[in-house]
């Protein structure tokens, strides 16, 4: 791999200098507001540049991670070597007919007001996900029966060799909160979506009694990733963490929400050892108490803190 110096130089012959920064706090990225720094933290302003950095990444062997708006991550605090790539200047949300087309580095939540500003039906369900529009199709988000897969046409992606490549929602196995976007290395840089012409008093009331639902039991006053586990077939995540009676268990400023036991906040500026360590406790006491292995939604990437920076 190549040394510091010289991969900077060669970002900085593909992205302007206020499109990297060196040792970039990714806390500051992050919903948690967990983890340590990024080696170079990039945010392209063209395709062209995306596919460049992927393409440089690739031919020079050097790490390469992709964030969103750090609502599904817990990075290290060791954080992230290599290349930390971020979409946010990739923002546009439009409209032809039913057919919505968002930016990946747009925020689901726009993308969900837009359509009910154009009178379109079937993203209302994501009009309280805090993610982006690619890291939505990656997870393939969801929320009360609606979710990313009900209503994907299409993705523009950048493949693993840089190349710009069309993606069918069929393509993408998009199944409970997942999708094959990691396995194929692809970054998401549109979303094409099917919509239905709608009302827009009906949209509106749905949006607005998910968001009172989603306010009054989530403990959104926080730092959080949201749900920290999927759904055991049959079972709720949360149900199982109240019933093991872990409600405001805690590892130093990480807690077991007592507002909604699915949820890990940040209370009291965590590390992310500390959080991930209650992540594991909870697991572990779950597994014991019901037999039931609670598997993680959240990803976790970085590096741990090696022991002589602590
Ligand atoms: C308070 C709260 C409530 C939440 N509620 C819900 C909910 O109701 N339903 C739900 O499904 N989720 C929920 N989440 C989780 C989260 O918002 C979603 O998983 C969201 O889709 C993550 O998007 P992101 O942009 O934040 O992705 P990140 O957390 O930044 O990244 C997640 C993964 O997506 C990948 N990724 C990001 N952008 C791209 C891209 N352009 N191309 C390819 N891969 C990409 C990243 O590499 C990473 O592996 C909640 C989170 C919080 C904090």
């Amino acid at each position: 791999m190549m040394i510091k110096n010289d991969i900077q130089q060669k970002l900085l012959s593909i992205v302007k200098d206020e499109n990297l920064k060196i040792d970039e706090l990714i806390r500051n990225h992050t919903y948690t507001k967990l983890g340590g720094k990024a080696d170079f933290f990039i945010t392209p302003t063209t395709y062209e540049e995306v596919q460049a950095v992927v393409k440089l990444a690739r031919t020079e062997n050097i790490p390469f991670t992709l964030i969103g708006n750090g609502s599904n991550l817990i990075v290290k605090d060791g954080g992230i070597r290599g290349i930390v790539l971020n979409l946010k200047n990739f923002k546009d949300i439009s409209s032809d007919g039913t057919k919505l087309t968002a930016q990946s580095g747009a925020r689901i939540i726009d993308a969900s007001r837009f359509a009910l500003e154009k009178t379109l039906s079937g993203l209302e369900f994501a009009c309280g996900i805090p993610g982006t529009v690619g890291g939505a199709l990656f997870m393939n988000a969801g929320a009360y029966g609606g979710e990313i897969k009900d209503v994907l046409d299409y993705a523009i992606v950048v493949d693993r060799n840089g190349n710009l490549v069309k993606r069918d929602a069929a393509d993408l196995d998009l199944d409970y909160r997942k999708s094959n976007i990691a396995e194929n290395e692809d970054i998401v840089l549109e979303a094409v979506f099917e919509l239905k012409p709608g009302s827009y008093d009906e949209i509106k009331a749905i949006m607005d009694d998910l968001t009172f639902k989603r306010e009054s039991k989530q403990p959104l006053e926080y730092p959080s990733c949201g749900s920290v586990f999927k759904r055991p077939p049959g079972m709720f995540a949360g149900k199982l963490i109240q019933d093991s009676e872990l409600q405001g268990a805690s590892i130093g400023g990480a807690q077991v929400s007592t507002k909604h036991a699915g949820f890990i906040v940040n209370k009291n500026n965590a590390t992310a050892e500390e959080y991930i360590s209650l992540i594991r406790h909870v697991q572990k006491t779950v597994k014991e108490k019901f037999g039931v292995e609670l598997e993680r939604e959240v990803r976790i990437i970085g590096e741990d803190l090696l022991k002589e920076e602590s």
